[in-house]
């Protein structure tokens, strides 16, 4: 996420070397058998869901680029950034869309 000041912390930035020299490699592709090298490091929970989990070891995986943009598309997918039908309803798996017709 360019210009979040969190990303530019020491702290972060301490964190994420040390998860990428302990695991060097994508933790996504590994369980499917592939050896790619991870150069993002990830939330597991997302900052925005638990805050207090930023800085916790456990709660980061390193990933490839490839399924660190996959991860971050399936998480606007929960929302409604795949824009609007020509009715005017959100598109994708929004909540409006799990409601009955009629409402
Ligand atoms: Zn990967």
């Amino acid at each position: 996420m360019p210009g979040d000041p969190f990303y530019c912390s020491k702290a972060w930035r301490a964190l994420r070397a040390l998860v990428l020299a302990q695991e060097p490699h994508c933790r996504m592709c590994a369980r499917v058998g592939v050896v790619r090298p991870a150069v993002d490091v990830d939330h597991i929970v997302r900052r925005r869901d638990c805050p207090a989990l930023a800085f916790t070891r456990s709660n980061v995986q390193p990933l490839c680029q490839h399924c660190h943009r996959s991860i971050k598309q399936s998480h606007e997918c929960r929302g409604s950034n795949l824009g609007h039908g020509l009715d005017g309803r959100p598109r994708g798996p929004h909540p409006w869309n799990r409601l009955p017709e009629g409402r």
